[in-house]
């Protein structure tokens, strides 16, 4: 009997995913690798013959094959947050008080999660289908990843009909230790440079361009936070712990180690229990997360900019291991400071190799007396960058002597310089090629002006070259030039990569001028002070011709980065480069400040908070224009709110900021707010 390719596709379908579900759920495989990939074969090959049988969450999607050219870019609502850092009982105890501190004579319940080391995802689910999987990028815009997320076999791509019709999951995406071994493995068979640890190899295959690639690494996931929608008042709302059973009851994988803690003992007996045990695991944690059970208390307690105050990360400390040192280089950095590295014969600690470890600066170096050739102590916790922390000065040979710090920039041979209130070196050449590379990286870079395949080694083999001496160079950069830079003794760069860099650097120039100030590498100017400063000046000449004290006027900005910013724009050579770069065509003045010198920010400073139902413009519209006037939009409701945007069905928020004395307003209290104010 003949059985119609639809039929055949769709029991194929079912039976992988039930083999899956087999194999990665519940490690009881019915039947062979090599059986599981004939029956994926013979579905790609009906899907090939029919397209029309794809589906979104055919199974034959995560074999990869839909290439992601470059990546879209998602909003995060809420923000993806980052975690508060605890590395010690004193601190989870203080982190505790605090909580009572905010909210007295309230008994709070914890539940406590092993904290995977990876790399975090935001998955969204619709109509039980996963309609996107986005990086946590900055937190509040990410990499839209999902076709390379479909590719993680215990992912879910179609959830069960009990789903609900919209499910936000926020989830981590790690590589195993075995796998990550045997990649390894198949590196070295073929001659290729072996991957540093598992974390960084997560975050590398994530961000691939071909989803086949990330296909072949076999990627994890582990899902830690079902987030509910912003400002939801339904009143039965799932405690986490109720949360996390219902995502692993949908099927989506959840980490079953969770525990529900009553109280501060049992949080740091399981925070011990798990350091103590994390060896055993076949993927590695850097801690553990501690999160409050109770959601209403979530949405009282809130959040700082940075992250939620009501969880904490409980850090595991660091694991040390013995090496010897082979040799101690020099490093140039962007501003030109110049540290030690130690060159290590390669070691492994906490699942990584590592083979250098930094010394910080000379008169560290000094004070631990490392020498060339001393067996030394390393440490390396999760994300820090491996040290150095102390020496066996009683293995030494006779020929050993202490190590002399260099004189010379080890790039441009420049007399090195140690500013008096420094423990640095510093190489002042603002030609050196070092620094000169360093800062074309950053000002590349992807949180800055972004411009396409302008890597590490491109850079360097510009400035090598000598085509590029500072950011505005690149703006000149033609085809010819980069077609023919020698990639390797037999390769070259090539027409197209070249075509495809040159051809971004127009849309480079059209970056906010937050991402500018940031390009501009200023020393203390991070990603967000560069927005705060956007925000404030609105143009780079307004920011420029700020004054110390107005710098200081600003929210978060203090008398350091105020007076780095100021000695920046006095710099000749810095006034010169930014002339050349407005001249290039570059964004120098914040969108809408263009159209509108003086835009009015008449909510300046007011709060709002956004609940129940609106009838005539959705919650996001409201919340556009009340930003669009100044104002800031909260999900929770505090004594800082100024008002609570009250629309129908409102519910807890309502009674709370009663409760407060927040002001409340109808919708048509809002809508006369906006219109006075336009
Ligand atoms: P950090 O990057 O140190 O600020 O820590 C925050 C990150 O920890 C999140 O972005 C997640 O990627 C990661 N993480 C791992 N496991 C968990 C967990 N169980 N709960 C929350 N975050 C977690
Ligand atoms: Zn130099």
């Amino acid at each position: 009997m003949a059985e119609s390719p639809q039929d055949r596709a769709a029991w194929l379908r079912e039976e992988l995913q039930r083999h899956e579900r087999l194999y990665y759920g519940e490690a009881k495989p019915e039947i062979s690798d090599r059986d599981f990939d004939r029956l994926m074969a013979e579905l790609a090959a009906i899907e090939e013959k029919h397209p029309e049988l794809r589906t979104a969450d055919s199974p034959t999607r995560r074999v990869g094959g839909e290439p992601t050219e470059g990546f879209e870019q998602v909003e995060h609502e809420p923000p993806m947050l980052s975690l508060d850092n605890t590395y010690d009982h004193d601190e989870l105890e203080e982190w505790v008080e605090r909580l009572t501190r905010l909210l007295p004579d309230t008994g709070f319940e914890f539940i406590c999660e092993l904290k995977v080391d990876g790399v975090s995802l935001s998955l969204l689910y619709e109509d039980g289908v996963l309609t996107q999987a986005a990086t946590r990028g900055n937190g509040r815009v990410g990499d839209l990843v999902t076709e390379n997320a479909r590719t993680i076999r215990t992912l879910p791509l179609r959830l069960p009909a009990a789903a609900p019709a919209r499910l936000l999951v926020r989830a981590e995406t790690y590589m195993r230790r075995s796998t990550f071994v045997a990649l390894n493995e198949e590196r070295a068979a073929a001659g290729q440079e072996l991957y540093a640890n598992p974390r960084n190899t997560t975050a590398g295959t994530v961000r691939l361009l071909d989803s086949r690639d990330v296909a072949r690494r076999r990627l994890d996931l582990a899902c830690y936070e079902w987030v509910q929608p912003a400002g939801d008042d339904a009143e039965e709302r799932p405690s986490h712990g109720e949360s996390l059973a219902a995502l692993a009851g949908l099927g989506l994988p959840v980490n079953d180690s969770w525990r529900r803690c009553k109280g501060l003992d049992e949080v740091v007996a399981y925070c011990d229990d798990w350091q103590e045990k994390r060896g055993e695991l076949d993927f590695e944690i850097d801690g553990v997360v501690v999160k409050v059970d109770d959601p209403e208390l979530r949405d009282r307690l809130g959040a700082t900019a940075k992250a939620p105050r009501w969880a904490v990360a409980f850090k595991f400390e660091a694991e040390q291991a013995e090496t010897v040192v082979r040799a101690i280089n020099a490093q140039v950095g962007r501003t030109g400071a110049v540290t030690p590295v130690a060159e290590l014969e390669p070691v492994l600690v906490a699942g990584t190799t590592v083979k250098r470890a930094t010394l910080h600066n000379y008169e560290d170096l000094a004070r631990k007396d490392v020498r060339v050739g001393d067996a030394v102590v390393i440490e390396k916790g999760g994300d820090i960058i491996p040290k150095v922390v102390s020496v066996f000065e009683d293995r030494r040979g006779p020929e050993s002597k202490p190590f002399a710090p260099p004189t010379e920039c080890p790039v441009c041979g420049e007399k090195l310089y140690q500013p008096e209130e420094e423990a640095l070196l510093r190489c002042v050449n603002a030609a050196c090629p070092a620094v000169v590379r360093e800062a074309i990286r950053h000002f590349a870079s992807r949180n800055a002006m972004d411009i396409e395949g302008m890597g590490d080694w491109l850079v360097g083999e510009l400035v090598g070259g000598g085509l590029v001496r500072d950011p505005a160079d690149l703006y000149g950069l033609t085809v010819e030039q980069l077609a023919d830079l020698k990639k390797t003794n037999d390769a070259r760069l090539g027409e197209k990569a070249a075509a495809r860099t040159v051809a971004s650097l127009p849309e480079s120039k059209q970056r906010s001028l937050s991402r500018l100030i940031y390009a501009l590498g200023i020393r203390f100017v991070g990603d967000s002070t560069a927005s705060l400063l956007a925000r404030r000046f609105r143009t780079v000449d307004g920011l420029a011709a700020a004054s110390a004290e107005e710098l200081e006027e600003v929210d978060e900005i203090g008398a350091r980065i105020a007076e780095s910013v100021r000695a920046f724009f006095d710099s000749e050579r810095n006034q010169v480069l930014l002339r050349r770069l407005k001249e290039a065509g570059l964004e120098f003045e914040e969108e809408d400040a263009a159209a509108d010198e003086n835009v009015d920010q008449p909510l300046e400073g007011q709060v709002f908070v956004l609940t129940g139902t609106l009838e005539g413009m959705t919650r996001n519209e409201a919340g556009a224009r009340i930003k669009a006037l100044g104002g800031k939009v909260t999900g929770s409701v505090s004594s800082r709110t100024t008002y609570l945007v009250a629309g129908e069905k409102a519910g807890s928020k309502l009674r709370k900021a009663e409760q407060l004395g927040v002001e409340v307003l109808t919708e048509a209290g809002l809508e006369n707010l906006l219109s006075s104010n336009r």
